[in-house]
Order: structure tokens, then sequence, then C-alpha cells
């Protein structure tokens, strides 16, 4: 047992929401490589990137975008991803979107 849990705390974890992850679950930062991100925190990087891009932009792809970002922004505002069954549907339907 006392072995387990030390495998576990030698996990590298993810610099972003804190989740122990095996090394190649984890995206390296090109000149820091001591940072790692998960998967799912690259994702929201990328939305979060994104957004603040295209804040100022008029192009058909930046205002397909918006309604999206503002809807997920009010979804995570209230919790819903956190709902037990409702929540599973909102998160597989955002792996998809946008
Ligand atoms: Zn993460």
């Amino acid at each position: 047992m006392a072995v387990a849990a030390q495998e576990e705390a030698q996990r590298p974890t993810c610099w972003c929401c804190g989740n122990a992850f095996d090394e190649h679950d984890l995206t390296r930062l090109g000149t820091h490589p001591e940072v790692g991100v998960c998967a799912a925190c690259a994702r929201w990087l990328s939305r979060r990137a994104r957004s603040t891009a295209d804040a100022d932009v008029h192009t058909v792809g930046a205002v397909v975008h918006r309604p999206f970002a503002a809807t997920r922004d009010l979804v995570v505002r209230a919790g819903l991803q956190d709902w037990p069954l409702l929540g599973r549907v909102v998160r597989r339907l955002d792996r998809h979107l946008p």
C-alpha cells in the first residue's frame, strides 16, 4: 500500500489542474520542459488563446466561435458540467464543439 502511494506521489502533475498523469499524457513547453499540461488543460488553454485572439476580429470563424465561447462560459459559471447526468452530456458535447 505504501509503495502504491509513493508511486502516485512520484507521477508528474499537470501545471494547470494539478492532477497526476503518466509522463506520456503531458505536453511539455518548448523552452520550459519542466512545465507540462494535460490534454484537457491544453484544450482549455487553446480555447482561451483563441478567444483572446478573436476578441476584436470580425472574420467568419471568429463570429461563429463567439456564441459557443459565451455559452461555454455560462455553462461553467452555472456549474452544469458537475451535474450527475446533464454534466456528462455537456462535457461530451464540449469535446466536439469549436
Ligand atoms: Zn490539467
